[in-house]
């Protein structure tokens, strides 16, 4: 979704609202995004503040079991227009006065994702030598041996 920003940053007081949803790229596990939220001028600060929620539909990273979440975040940045100060990522430099909300939204979302989707926290995984899904049983395989601890583990026996 496209705002434009022109008439939001000259005027004191302006503010344009959305409430829409849009297809996410860049991850498997989310297919779209709703957002509900506002642009706004106040005092001379333009700000976007928004909720945002989604769906997470994936598999464990460890077991592959289905992982299905509901996942709501809230969304608020400082809109501007040249950027002073590159390290404070509340800023969100505005490239186009017609501006594309989505791609603000999909950054946020993306880095909200954990780097690995697990079904839950403590996820014991799929054993590597039997296959088994540790969650629910335990076998007797030996694990491997990390090659850097094998010296050490000789040398204590
Ligand atoms: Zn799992
Ligand atoms: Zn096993």
């Amino acid at each position: 979704m496209f705002i434009e920003l022109e008439p939001i940053f000259n005027n004191d007081g302006a503010q344009k609202q959305f409430d829409y949803e849009f297809p996410l790229d860049g991850s498997d596990a989310v297919k779209s995004v709703k957002a509900k939220g506002s642009v706004k001028n106040r005092t001379g600060i333009v700000s976007l503040n928004a909720q945002v929620s989604f769906f997470i539909d994936t598999q464990c990273d460890r077991c592959a079991a289905p992982v299905k979440r509901e996942m709501s975040i809230t969304v608020h940045h400082i809109l501007v227009a040249n950027l002073n100060d590159e390290d404070n990522d509340e800023f969100w430099l505005v490239e186009s006065m017609n501006f594309n909300v989505d791609e603000l939204i999909r950054e946020d979302v993306l880095l909200s994702l954990p780097a690995k989707i697990l079904c839950r926290e403590d996820c014991k995984g799929i054993c590597s030598i039997c296959g088994i899904n540790l969650n629910e049983k335990q076998c007797d395989c030996k694990q491997p041996v990390d090659p850097r601890l094998e010296g050490l583990l000789k040398f204590l026996d």
